[in-house]
């Protein structure tokens, strides 16, 4: 290793640029000691500062050294790969050389945004500097892997981010296949009563959109199926679906709808319904569902769980009940996938002091969408949990599991303005009851949204700027016999408040999905923090993933109401067209090779491959990497007992001459020669 350092030392001409970032690396490091001491080094032909080097006059500087001064490597000091790699490759790539031979030191998120030491941060900085120097004399050229993309799509979800995703692509001509775990595609958006800040009715606009996906000739619709195994790259991913089985004939059934009337089972209905309604087990989850036949579920249906009953048979006009259905297992082919699995709603149990589930007449958000809801269980009544009593005072309670360190630190986004509607429902169907909304900050940021507030403002709504301490019952209180206690700090007049009313509605946040890190390994995206998906840039790239071919849309990357979640799905569709359309992609060649003379045939690498791209070659008794479908991990390269796999643009060499080079400090650099 040190004699092929040696040659390269002599034989390779670096240059190195050293990137102000305006103040963010400037500030902090002293960018001109950072180049004048880089220049020192043998390998290096020229070293340059430059105030933006992403800027196109620094992308230029890069290309006419190349030209002029014959450089074979190139080394920019800036920020994060995930910034700017492509942009100063495709500079190296201008000026002649192969975009491989570049490498890129990160000296703004990993040194100057992490201290204010200056000193210490341009210390640092000549280590990354001199890591990179080192390693990028031993880079290699490599060549980008064509790939050609399958036209179809896979959109996971069937809220209003994949039913967006899914008609947009399919009205451009594309497949989709669009796989919904429940009965009916819908979402939350189909529980909803009226939508902010317009208050258009939430079915009306749905439901038109909901029947396009159902009839579209371009859309296999695969409800109450989910996806259990996605193997392979962008362009050609296999996918495995468990189309599970509904005890419903689809050929047969005519969504007639006997069936669900003849049922005597009544369960609560936890899905749909938010809990408060009741359904029977085999149902449709609401009478605009699609597609309409209905879903018959086991655990609850009394055939199933005594062998008794087959009413629903009996009286099936068609004879499309099946009991002895089974699930079906799909398998196909697509070149992208969308993800818009959307989210969970905070469960309010959680903040026992609210009294949910333990105090009657304490709701969630949700459960106020069903209520309030014509075709709802009350039949759009907003009454106490007896079903009859209408309440006098209401009282709203935002930030219910959101802003709240004990929770979810961040801010649902949503609850402010869909607080302000029910206050606005409220007095909509009870004119002359209180309704007292107890918030945090108010936060309307939307096109319509400060203006829905300011109209509110003048519809008799106590705002009570707080946040809510406790909810009891007033049973032993007299006079207040069924009441419940709100009890806030109003922070406006500084002092304690108790607010006797009669119905409480908990804004409870919007939360990532209770699976969400199951079907992240599923499809090898990253969750943050909180669990929503992550984005591959969170400004420049907010609907793709660290995955090349698949995208995230709506609620699933992070809180959001309609207007952005069809936003996002509009996104994720024309970006995968536009790959569609291109036919052909380019890959990363950076991949994994096992030399066959050193490989002992263990297998090893063969179970842990995380993209099972290793095959074991029986005849040669050794294991073969799948190019097209590896990813560069390198996971094989650390596992491999005998150091037969090589980790393109990552070998040994390479990264050990990258450690060397950081460690100038401790071990001194060499000194310069011929330059
Ligand atoms: C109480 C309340 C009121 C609201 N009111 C408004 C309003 O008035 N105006 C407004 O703009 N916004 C409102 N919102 C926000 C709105 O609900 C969201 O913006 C919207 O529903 C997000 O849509 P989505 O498609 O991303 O997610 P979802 O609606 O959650 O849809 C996701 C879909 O994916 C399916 N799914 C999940 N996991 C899988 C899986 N593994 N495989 C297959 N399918 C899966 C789900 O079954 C679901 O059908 C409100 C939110 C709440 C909580």
């Amino acid at each position: 290793m040190v004699e092929e350092k040696e040659k390269n030392m002599q034989k390779e001409k670096v240059g190195v640029y050293i990137c102000h970032c305006g103040t963010n690396i400037a500030g902090t490091i002293d960018v001109e000691e950072v180049r004048e001491w880089a220049g020192n080094n043998p390998n290096v032909e020229v070293a340059r500062d430059y105030e933006f080097m992403c800027s196109s006059t620094g992308q230029e500087l890069i290309e006419k050294d190349i030209k002029e001064k014959g450089l074979t490597r190139v080394v920019v000091a800036s920020c994060s790969p995930h910034m700017h790699e492509k942009t100063f490759r495709g500079a190296t790539e201008r000026g002649g050389l192969n975009p491989f031979l570049y490498e890129m030191a990160n000296i703004r998120e990993h040194d100057s945004w992490a201290t204010n030491d200056k000193e210490a941060a341009t210390q640092k900085a000549k280590s990354l500097v001199n890591g990179a120097i080192e390693r990028v004399v031993h880079h290699e050229p490599l060549e980008k892997i064509p790939v050609e993309i399958n036209p179809n799509t896979l959109v996971v979800g069937g809220g209003i981010a994949g039913i967006t995703a899914a008609l947009e692509l399919a009205n451009s001509g594309k497949h989709v296949y669009l796989v919904e775990r429940e009965g009916t595609i819908g979402g939350h958006m189909a529980q909803i009563d009226k939508t902010f800040p317009t208050l258009d009715c939430s079915a009306c606009i749905l439901t038109p959109k909901m029947v396009d996906v159902g009839q579209h000739d371009n859309i296999t619709l695969l409800t109450y199926s989910e996806v259990e195994k996605v193997d392979g790259y962008i362009g050609n991913f296999e996918i495995s679906v468990r189309k599970k089985a509904r005890c419903v004939e689809e050929e047969l059934c005519t969504s007639c709808g006997i069936c669900e009337e003849k049922c005597p089972a009544q369960v609560v209905d936890e899905g749909y319904g938010a809990g408060l309604g009741y359904r029977k087990a085999i149902y449709r989850a609401f009478p605009q569902a699609v597609p309409g036949y209905p879903v018959l579920d086991k655990e609850n249906c009394i055939y199933f769980q005594t062998g008794k009953c087959r009413a629903c048979e009996k009286f099936c006009p068609t004879e499309a009940i099946n009991f002895e259905q089974e699930d079906e297992m799909l398998k196909f082919n697509v070149g992208n996938i969308i993800i818009a699995t959307g989210y969970d709603l905070f469960d309010a149990r959680q903040i026992p002091q609210y009294g949910y589930g333990r105090l009657e007449n304490v709701f969630t958000s949700l459960e106020f969408e069903r209520m309030v809801n014509a075709s709802g269980p009350t039949g759009g009544h907003v009454v106490l949990r007896d079903g009859e009593t209408e309440p006098e005072r209401v009282a709203i309670v935002h930030c219910v599991g959101s802003r709240d360190k004990n929770y979810n630190e961040y801010c649902s986004k949503v609850c402010c303005m869909y607080s302000l509607k029910f206050a606005h429902l409220v007095h909509e169907h009870l004119p002359e009851t209180e309704v007292y909304d107890f918030y945090i900050d108010m936060r309307t940021p939307g096109k319509g949204y400060e203006e829905f507030y300011n109209r509110l403002l003048k519809e008799d709504t106590h705002f009570i700027r707080g946040r809510v301490a406790e909810i009891t019952d007033a049973d032993h209180q007299p006079g207040e016999e069924g009441k419940l206690i709100v009890q806030a700090e109003n922070t406006l007049l500084g002092k304690q408040q108790r607010v006797p009313v009669d119905m409480v509605i908990l804004s409870a946040g919007i939360e990532a999905r209770a699976d969400s890190e199951k079907v992240a390994n599923l499809f090898k995206m990253g969750c943050d923090y909180d669990g929503f998906f992550n984005e591959r840039h969170p400004k420049l790239a907010p609907v793709a993933t660290m995955t090349d071919g698949v995208f995230i849309a709506g609620a699933c990357q992070g809180p959001k109401d309609i207007p952005e979640t069809v936003a996002q799905g509009g996104a994720a569709a024309s970006q995968v067209a536009s790959l569609i359309g291109q036919g052909t992609v380019m890959m990363e060649p950076v991949r994994a090779s096992i030399r066959e003379e050193d490989c002992s045939g263990c297998r090893i690498c063969n179970n842990l491959c995380p993209y099972n791209a290793i095959e074991f070659d029986a005849e040669k008794e050794v294991s073969e990497v799948i190019t097209a479908l590896c990813q560069g991990c390198g996971t094989c390269v650390a596992a491999c007992p005998s150091g037969a796999i090589d980790g393109a643009h990552f070998t040994n060499t390479q990264v050990m001459s990258e450690l060397q080079g950081l460690l100038w400090d401790v071990q001194p650099a060499p000194e310069k020669v011929n330059v």
